[in-house]
């Protein structure tokens, strides 16, 4: 396993749309296994292939209980309420903003031997499949905010929703 660079905004490569894996090979699975460790070692909840310069539809997503999700060819099938919070992308480091989100999906996709299977679930983890797909088409959370936060609107928000920012029991 190795750690890959993350590439951050401006780079062209997180505008594009992304091509269908059709080979579930030995090249797949060293990407997915890399892309574990460089999530793991930023620190985050997801990660898209093209954020690693990768322009295909695979993405990883860490639930709550800490499992790493791989999505291959990932589509939300259903989407249900709504949820509004802070989102941040290992490619804009140190930016947050406020988006709006479906509180719950559906999210159809290829495991890493291209077995289709179907998997739901809510809150961040629902948060974080909507933004690692929308990787894939080229799309960042930057366009569902009005502005990112400024530091003082950080402070102001981290205040107001401590529950947000508790570190997570073991
Ligand atoms: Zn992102």
């Amino acid at each position: 396993m190795a750690i890959r660079k993350i590439v951050e905004r401006g780079d062209p490569v997180l505008e594009k749309v992304c091509r269908p894996v059709t080979d579930f090979n030995a090249r797949l699975h060293t990407l997915l296994d890399d892309m574990a460790e460089t999530l793991e070692e930023a620190g985050g909840v997801g990660l898209a292939a093209p954020q690693v310069g990768i322009l295909r539809r695979v993405c990883i997503v860490e639930d709550s209980e800490g499992e790493i999700i791989e999505l291959i060819n990932p589509e939300i099938v259903s989407a249900e309420g709504e949820q509004r919070g802070l989102e941040g992308c290992l490619s804009i480091p140190g930016r947050y903003g406020i988006v709006t989100r479906p509180y719950k999906v559906r999210v159809r996709a290829q495991d890493r031997d291209g077995a289709f299977f179907e998997i739901e679930d809510e809150d961040i983890t629902a948060r974080c499949f909507c933004h690692e797909i929308e990787h894939l088409d080229g799309h960042l959370y930057t366009e569902h905010c009005d502005h990112l936060l400024s530091e003082e609107e950080l402070q102001q928000y981290m205040e107001d929703h401590p529950e947000e920012f508790e570190e997570p029991e073991e």
